[in-house]
């Protein structure tokens, strides 16, 4: 039996559009504008603004940060930062599950081509990897070790240790 069967509960495959009219039917998306620089989403009230010039991977990997925001909350200020770090993290994990991340580890080269294999963007892509939890490396290095190929062997020098 495996770490992660014992860890993890059963994934189900994440539909960040179909959660948002199941869940928040109140809560209207808003494409039509492109927001500063370095803005993708943005959540207030029943809105949520994904910038217009998102393509489909990054509006829906948005989508999935935006909701965990309503989820949880709006943060008091002075935890923002800290509050932004863990929906970022949260969203990472709704949209790249584990078995799904070594699969994607052991058909892409690199952050780029790990995001177009899990229809995600770069940005969350780093994330799931630089937060992953000692346990999800442990299952990773073990099942990478079985079906270990040139690609896997790059990554595998990136993975934060567990030190
Ligand atoms: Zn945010």
């Amino acid at each position: 039996m495996s770490v992660v069967a014992n860890t993890l509960p059963a994934m189900q495959a994440w539909h960040p559009w179909r959660t948002l009219g199941d869940q928040f039917p109140h809560i209207v998306v808003s494409c039509d504008y492109q927001l500063p620089a370095g803005v993708r989403g943005w959540w207030r009230g029943n809105t949520i603004w994904l910038c217009k010039t998102l393509n489909q991977a990054e509006r829906r990997s948005t989508l999935t940060h935006e909701l965990m925001h309503v989820i949880r909350g709006l943060a008091p200020p002075e935890l923002r930062d800290r509050e932004e770090r863990r929906v970022d993290e949260l969203a990472a994990r709704k949209l790249i599950p584990l078995p799904e991340l070594l699969h994607g580890l052991q058909s892409s080269t690199n952050d780029d081509e790990l995001a177009e294999a899990l229809w995600t963007d770069v940005h969350t892509v780093r994330v799931r990897r630089e937060t992953l939890t000692p346990l999800e490396i442990a299952w990773l290095d073990e099942h990478l070790d079985d079906e270990m190929d040139a690609s896997a062997c790059q990554f595998a020098e990136h993975r934060p240790s567990t030190a």
